[in-house]
């Protein structure tokens, strides 16, 4: 018999797996594919904790203020990844070279500027950096880079790397997990959930559902509907290259993320759209990923000389609020909600340990303010 299902084998669903499973519940994960196979292993890694500067823009300042619970779930989730690889004992790739965030103009910098005081009132550190001193701490900026914010707790890790090493140690721990299932459904029973895949079927008295870009039409079967959208963008990686930048970098005028990978490959993204194909799987667009490697060569002339070796396309779990839905579904007390939209590599881990402590009755890890993820908040309609 298991305490809790936890539907969803992604970094989110694996690590709340996890954490249930130390605290002594009996856990079944269910998962319809391969474990990790869809954005937690897709992503680019990069550990955030600024506001993302794109939506700023698009959104404005009363989007960031309402977006400043995200911020401070962030960084108590990049304080969880500090500690993973110990945690686990697994080597994750994890590096925290700070996040540097460049301005080419005037109107760029005072944007920073202005976002940098609302990430502030969250709690991040951001130092705002001039002409002078952003040259000074990386001399791979091109001549137009004229200021900047710099991050330090931000970072990178190695997707690839993550969700293994969680599944051995929740497999080590006692988690059931029955993957390559097909989808799964719910139904209430009135004492508990019942999920059946295919021809299988699991009971237990609570839930979890940590599905990416699914958890919407998962929440739905159990009456709230969550607004939820599964986003095609795409990443690309270069050849291995000596040392150049230790920064997770970003770019205020263009949608940019770039980091150096342990290896010395250059990860190129930014949020940049994919297509469809007919299948509707996400295919890399050529035109997009033209865009996003002009943009790299712009801000970094010096990777121009290298090759690319892969792009490729996935879908994120996007919202349009991009607030992260954490808590009970309206009428559901045992059936929790774990999902972070957009950067939820980053948050999953703690977003898992507030599910984990709900479900337990332990009192939460972090002091954050928790009405902003409930389902049933602003931007997640029931
Ligand atoms: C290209 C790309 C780049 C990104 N870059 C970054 C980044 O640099 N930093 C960052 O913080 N975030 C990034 N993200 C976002 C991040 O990857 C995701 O937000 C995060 O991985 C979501 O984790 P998850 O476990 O909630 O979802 P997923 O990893 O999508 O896992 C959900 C799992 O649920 C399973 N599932 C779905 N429906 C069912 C069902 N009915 N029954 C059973 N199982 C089901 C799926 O098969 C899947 O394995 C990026 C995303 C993409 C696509």
């Amino acid at each position: 018999m298991t305490d809790v299902i936890v539907l969803g084998g992604g970094l989110a669903g694996c690590a709340t797996a996890l954490d249930l499973a130390r605290a002594g519940m009996a856990v079944t994960l269910v998962e319809a594919g391969v474990p990790g196979g869809q954005a937690s292993s897709a992503n680019a890694g990069s550990l955030h904790a600024q506001i993302p500067h794109d939506p700023f823009r698009h959104k404005g300042a009363d989007w960031a203020r309402a977006w400043r619970p995200a911020v401070s779930l962030l960084i108590e989730s990049i304080g969880l990844w500090r500690t993973l690889e110990a945690d686990l004992a697994a080597d994750l790739e994890i590096g925290f070279g700070g996040g540097l965030l460049v301005a080419t103009s005037d109107a760029e910098m005072a944007e920073i500027a202005a976002k940098a005081q609302i990430e502030r009132d969250a709690g991040l550190a951001v130092e705002l950096l001039g002409r002078d001193t952003i040259r000074a701490r990386a001399p791979y900026l091109a001549e137009t880079a004229i200021g900047g914010a710099f991050a330090p707790i931000e970072g990178k890790a190695n997707p690839l790397l993550v969700v293994p090493a969680l599944l051995r140690a929740a497999r080590a721990a006692g988690v059931a997990v029955a993957s390559g299932v097909g989808e799964a459904r719910i139904t209430a029973t009135g004492t508990g959930y019942r999920v059946v895949a295919g021809d299988r079927h699991w009971q237990a008295r609570r839930i979890v559902i940590a599905a990416g870009a699914a958890t919407g039409a998962l929440a739905a079967q159990l009456g709230t509907p969550l607004a939820i959208d599964a986003v095609p963008i795409q990443v690309s990686v270069t050849e291995p290259a000596a040392p150049l930048v230790p920064h997770l970098l970003y770019c205020a005028g263009q949608k940019l993320t770039l980091k150096q990978a342990r290896n010395g490959s250059l990860l190129i993204g930014g949020g940049w759209d994919a297509r469809l194909d007919e299948g509707g799987r996400p295919q890399v667009d050529a035109a997009n990923l033209a865009a996003n490697l002009r943009v790299a060569m712009a801000m970094v002339p010096a990777i121009a000389g290298l090759n690319i070796v892969r792009s490729w396309a996935a879908h994120v779990n996007g919202t349009d609020d991009w607030l992260p839905i954490i808590g009970p579904l309206p009428g559901h007390p045992d059936a929790l909600v774990c999902f972070v939209p957009w950067v939820g590599f980053t948050g999953s881990p703690a977003a898992a340990r507030l599910v984990a402590d709900m479900l337990l009755g332990r009192p939460p890890a972090f002091d954050l303010p928790m009405a902003a993820f409930a389902p049933n908040a602003a931007g997640s309609p029931s």
